[in-house]
């Protein structure tokens, strides 16, 4: 019989690495809450139409990427319908805010979720069939100030704090912003007029979307097409009074906040409900899969599926790129239990395990070895999995003074039972 293996596009997540992960959700967690972010958890799976009205039938998402299945009736009175793995979480969020009527209490929403989301694609390193993200939404009725430029210059600066809180240094942010649904459809004709004489010489991608959705020409990353589409209109040169003055006001906040920013005249969505301000945050160390989080303002996906008007911005970063990135720049090593407890001697084991106790109710990280081992081994178990080493023995057990090597300064000393704590602690930075 053929072993099974895990599904195509999808990975086992395993210690340590699972640890980064934790850490990842733990700081971003902490980072929402300062903001005064809520968690939202919406189901894993939707009504198909939720994603062909809320993503767009368009779209890459929709029109290759989704995971769908006719869910058959169990009983006469019940109907079959068309379910999707949730490819995103945005769609998901609006719906429920929707259908919770949450506009109704006058309040900007800000909410936060982390989870999985589903995309057929071509896998390849940062792109599997099965990934996580970590996303937020600031959403409400527009007396809540919810199209208020500050609130995307806040998003922005809280992904700035957010990526350096984590450790990710050497980030990119780019910003656009692709006008409103009144401003738009003049660049739009623009567009398909510049487009017009040349796009016979382009890719066959952007032959079919210069009739089908013109903005997503920009997107094209084929090499031959790029001198084409550097030569298009900016769509920077269409926004009406109120547009500019909103980008104005988001980059005006940025500067003052100290956020770097670059614009990037091609950053675009093809929907008519995305709005304003559109951003990307890329990293070099990820390669071809280099955008670390996207996202921009929708101020009117709410209509789009049947709900109040509800101008909302928000961004999606995926975490497994997040990983990645954390991995290339080598910040796993924090990783490391804060000690490993070695009992000399089979008959220490159970005193070995009391220390263990109090240590880890300390908060320390701690693995416990056994008395069993020799020395040597201990030594070679302790240096995989800890920064130092604890020798716990008739002696020590009976003085108190413990004999502790630390594994990266390779120093051994005596140090009393009552000052171990904080002597672990402190080699954490060392
Ligand atoms: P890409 O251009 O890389 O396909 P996208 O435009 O499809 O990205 P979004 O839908 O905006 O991406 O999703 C936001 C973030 O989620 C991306 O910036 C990326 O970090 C992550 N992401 C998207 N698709 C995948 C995937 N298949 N595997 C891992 N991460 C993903
Ligand atoms: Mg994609």
């Amino acid at each position: 019989m053929s072993t099974l293996k895990a599904v195509r596009g999808t990975r086992d997540l395993l210690p340590p690495e699972t640890a980064l992960w934790n850490r990842i959700e733990a700081v971003a967690r902490s980072v929402f809450e300062r903001y005064n972010f809520g968690e939202i958890r919406t189901p894993v799976f939707e009504d198909t139409g939720l994603f062909a009205r809320g993503v767009g039938e368009e779209t890459d998402i929709v029109s290759k990427e989704m995971y769908t299945w006719e869910d058959r009736a169990r009983a006469q009175s019940e109907k079959s319908q068309s379910l999707t793995l949730r490819p995103e979480n945005t769609a998901g969020v609006v719906r429920a805010y929707i259908e919770h009527k949450l506009g109704e209490t006058g309040q900007l929403q800000k909410l936060y979720y982390i989870g999985p989301q589903f995309r057929r694609e071509r896998p390849q390193k940062g792109r599997y069939r099965q990934f996580s993200q970590i996303g937020a939404e600031v959403i409400g009725p527009v007396s809540a100030g919810s199209e208020s430029p500050v609130r995307d210059a806040e998003v922005l600066e809280m992904l700035a704090t957010l990526l350096d809180e984590l450790g990710i240094s050497g980030w990119t942010l780019k910003i656009n912003s692709v006008g409103s649904a009144s401003d738009r459809p003049a660049y739009i004709a623009k567009l398909k007029a510049a487009l017009e004489p040349v796009v016979g010489q382009m890719c066959e991608d952007c032959q079919r979307r210069a009739v089908t959705n013109p903005l997503r020409v920009l997107d094209c990353k084929v090499p031959h097409d790029q001198p084409f589409i550097d030569a298009l209109p900016k769509i920077a040169d269409s926004l009406d009074e109120a547009s500019r003055t909103h980008f104005a006001a988001v980059c005006a906040a940025l500067d003052a906040a100290g956020v770097p920013y670059e614009r990037d005249h091609r950053l675009v969505r093809g929907l008519d409900y995305y709005t304003r301000t559109t951003f990307e945050f890329t990293h070099g160390g990820l390669g071809a899969q280099n955008a670390l989080l996207g996202g921009g303002r929708y101020d009117g996906l709410s209509e789009a599926i049947g709900g109040p008007k509800a101008p909302g911005i928000g961004f999606a970063m995926g975490e497994d790129r997040l990983v990645l990135t954390l991995q290339e720049l080598d910040a796993a090593k924090a990783e490391l239990a804060d000690a490993y407890i070695a009992p000399l001697g089979e008959a220490q084991n159970p005193a070995a395990l009391g220390l263990a106790r109090e240590l880890r109710r300390g908060g320390l990280r701690i693995e416990l070895g056994d008395g069993s081992f020799r020395l040597k081994k201990s030594f070679e178990a302790a240096d995989k999995v800890a920064r130092t080493i604890v020798l716990f023995g008739e002696n020590e057990a009976q003085s108190g003074i413990l004999t502790v090597k630390n594994f990266s300064s390779g120093i051994q000393s005596k140090i009393a039972r009552v000052e171990l704590a904080a002597h672990l602690v402190a080699a954490r930075t060392k």
